[in-house]
């Protein structure tokens, strides 16, 4: 429960309106400021009769421009809301919750592709499903209008508009791997972004209580007596279950999350809509600032942090705004976040400790340690220090690397590096890592003589290959390891 709470909690604090907890940004967004692989927007400048009305009356296109996403300010939630967007709930949906068309892939350097990627050949595209145009107006646009959003003929008219700025639409479409087209009003030569039109708004509104409602139906059997909700004690006859919060595929850890057991026909673990926008809200925190994705290589690691005791909420802020400015330092960044947390000296801290791996569309849990204090951190970043201390000359040892990050980083390179190569060895030894660290954090003996075995198995093979591993140095790295994981196992003996 422990890690379930944290998430609800980092949920319950965050800021924003109604809205915040199911807005997800259209392209994924790193810490330097740049989307991973760039990314543009192209917005389309609506004049619309009145901005305020519903349904909104659009007589034409005024512009079309391009920016780089989330241009300007990097402030997350404002973006958030501003773009309004979440994902679409499936490929063959007619509609979406926002008018953001996203193109994932490259143009193609071909102009006649180009253009064929948008109206087809011979500008057919009102009858072919693959063009832009195509799903632009019936997948995205049309259904405003059915939906008494938009004013009769609107679409009609932004689609002819749309044709006759191609050109412009086209030159604007060029080098960068995603692009948005995105919907918005002209109103006194500024744009307004989708979150920034009440008529958009409330179409959000209105999809996302259908979806709630929706997954209501679905489960009538289960939610027809009124329950109350494993978070917050509410009587309700509307529940949502925990995994459209986190697809854990991991259905062998069970116990952790009892809402996933598909066996229990009750689902033991019904939240309701309230709790279940705070859950989302936390999850989308979680991906957003406590993902760590290079400490093993594959491997992503939440580590969320909460307060146990009175008043939790108070100082729970405190210790995540603490946090976000350790981590946001040039020198420091998300990759180093377990030297952040030695830090905390915080009696009523805990941490929790997610280990996982994207598979498609499922996430599959590796290890889970709960409730690890930030002393037990601080504990095994001693253990280091001492081994380094013994093994490594003075000069060696700077203090950059006595921090636990770098430990953490350091088996797992030392480990993996034996099974170059050869990648079912090198998946055995990241799982071997993962148990190893999974142990250090959990307070728990690690099988040294696991790891012995292994040095042994292979340090005849390394002496014999010539390759980029020096053997001298992976042996003596490997000591360093041995004589880490033997002194923190003393420590943990005493
Ligand atoms: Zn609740």
């Amino acid at each position: 429960m422990g890690f379930l709470n944290a998430v609800y909690e980092l949920g319950k604090q965050s800021e924003g309106g109604e809205l915040a907890s199911f807005l997800k940004l259209p392209l994924p967004f790193e810490k330097t400021g740049k989307p991973k692989k760039g990314g543009n927007e192209i917005r389309i400048h609506l004049i619309v009769e009145n901005v305020n009305e519903k349904p909104l009356n659009v007589i034409g296109v005024a512009s079309v421009d391009l920016v780089d996403f989330m241009s300007g300010e990097k402030d997350v939630e404002k973006w958030k809301t501003k773009y309004l967007y979440r994902h679409p709930v499936g490929s063959n949906a007619w509609w979406e919750f926002t008018p953001i068309f996203k193109i994932s892939k490259k143009p193609p350097k071909d102009e006649n592709k180009k253009r064929a990627d948008f109206i087809g050949n011979n500008n057919g595209w009102q009858s072919d499903k693959k063009t832009h145009f195509f799903k632009i107006k019936n997948k995205m646009l049309m259904d405003y209008e059915r939906s008494g959003y938009f004013s009769q003929g609107s679409v009609d008219r932004i689609m002819e508009n749309l044709e006759s700025k191609l050109d412009r639409i086209l030159d604007l479409f060029s080098e960068s791997e995603s692009h948005l087209i995105i919907f918005g009003v002209e109103k006194d030569d500024d744009f307004l972004y989708p979150g920034e039109i009440p008529a958009f708004i409330d179409y959000f509104k209105e999809k996302m209580n259908s979806q709630i409602k929706k997954g209501k139906d679905e489960k009538k059997s289960v939610s027809i007596k009124a329950r109350r909700c494993a978070m917050c004690g509410k009587e309700t006859t509307t529940f949502v279950n925990l995994n459209k919060v986190f697809n854990f595929a991991t259905f062998d850890k069970k116990s952790f999350l009892p809402g996933l057991d598909e066996n229990s026909k009750l689902k033991v673990f019904p939240i309701c809509t309230d709790c279940f926008k705070d859950f989302s809200r936390g999850r989308e925190r979680l991906d957003r600032e406590f993902l760590d994705g290079r400490t093993i290589p594959g491997i992503k690691i939440w580590c969320i942090p909460e307060i146990i005791g009175p008043h939790s909420l108070g100082s729970l802020e405190v210790v995540v705004e603490q946090y976000k400015e350790y981590v946001s330092k040039e020198s420091t960044g998300i990759e180093n976040m377990f030297n952040s947390f030695a830090e905390f000296e915080n009696k009523n801290l805990l941490f929790h400790f997610i280990f996982w791996e994207q598979k498609n569309a499922k996430e599959l849990v590796h290890a889970m340690v709960e409730d690890v204090p930030p002393t037990q951190l601080r504990m095994i970043e001693g253990c280091w220090r001492e081994s380094l201390n013994a093994i490594e000359t003075k000069e060696e040892t700077i203090q950059k690397t006595e921090r636990l990050s770098t430990a953490l980083k350091f088996v797992y390179r030392t480990i993996t590096d034996l099974g170059k190569k050869n990648e079912a060895e090198t998946k055995h030894l990241r799982d071997l890592v993962v148990k190893i660290i999974s142990s250090l954090l959990n307070g728990e003996k690690v099988n040294v003589d696991s790891v012995k075995s292994i040095f042994v198995e292979r340090i005849p093979k390394l002496l014999h290959e010539k390759g980029e591993i020096n053997p001298f140095f992976e042996i003596r790295n490997m000591f360093l390891i041995i004589d880490f994981i033997s002194r923190f196992n003393s420590e943990v003996g005493k």
